[in-house]
């Protein structure tokens, strides 16, 4: 079967912080990579440190900031789906569905990264996996892709247990963090401690760019 991924998440830098090691995992193998991302998180309260942009330039720094990701990420596929940021939890899941679904259809991935549905924290989060879930059931069962489920609330692995994928990302590092210092309006302030934790070894930053973690969604029919 021929390898396609499909990232569908609905913020520019959700893709950075947490699937930028696999995805640079798959293009540095040349496995395409589409990303759909649904909105373009104008309603985001960072400006940039020291602030740069504004309410009304934010979307388009924003756009071009995911498109600097994702030349560092290798993905060539980059697919603005529109929805408003803040918002998408009040759009139709139905209707969210009919445009992944469609992408679906046309790419066949063979593998799709969103986040899961209830345990990604974010509404628009939630709504984003629960929409991309929807398309991905109305797929006959045997065309399904594998869904890997980005899940980070508290209560994630008390209620999903261990997360049941978990890939080394250690060779493609320094892209994550480039891919992460891209989305420089939102990850300037973040990123200027991230290289002094790595030198010091702090635990959580370093398995932040040695592993990523996921959980397969499982479909009940
Ligand atoms: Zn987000």
């Amino acid at each position: 079967m021929k390898e396609q991924i499909l990232v569908v998440l609905p913020h520019p830098d959700d893709e950075a912080f947490g699937a930028a090691g696999v995805i640079s995992l798959y293009t540095k193998r040349g496995v395409p990579v589409t990303y759909a991302c649904a909105t373009l998180g104008e309603m985001g309260r960072n400006m940039g440190v020291p602030p740069f942009a504004n309410r009304e330039t934010l979307p388009q720094i924003r756009k071009i900031e995911l498109e600097e990701a994702c030349k560092a990420m290798g993905i060539q596929d980059l697919r603005l789906l529109g929805y408003r940021d803040k918002t998408l939890e009040f759009e139709k899941p139905e209707d969210v569905a009919d445009t992944i679904h469609a992408i679906l259809v046309e790419l066949e991935p063979s593998l799709v990264i969103t986040h899961y549905p209830g345990y990604a924290v974010h509404p628009d989060h939630d709504a984003c996996g629960a929409a991309t879930i929807l398309a991905v059931s109305r797929l006959p069962k045997e065309k399904r892709p594998t869904v890997y489920g980005m899940a980070f609330s508290k209560d994630c692995r008390e209620k999903l247990g261990e997360p049941d994928v978990t890939i080394n990302i250690e060779e493609v590092a320094t892209q994550k963090i480039e891919a992460l210092a891209a989305h420089k309006s939102q990850t300037t302030q973040m990123m200027s401690g991230i290289q002094e934790k790595l030198k010091a070894g702090d635990p959580d930053t370093k398995r932040w760019f040695s592993q990523e973690v996921f959980w397969t969604y499982h479909f009940n029919d």
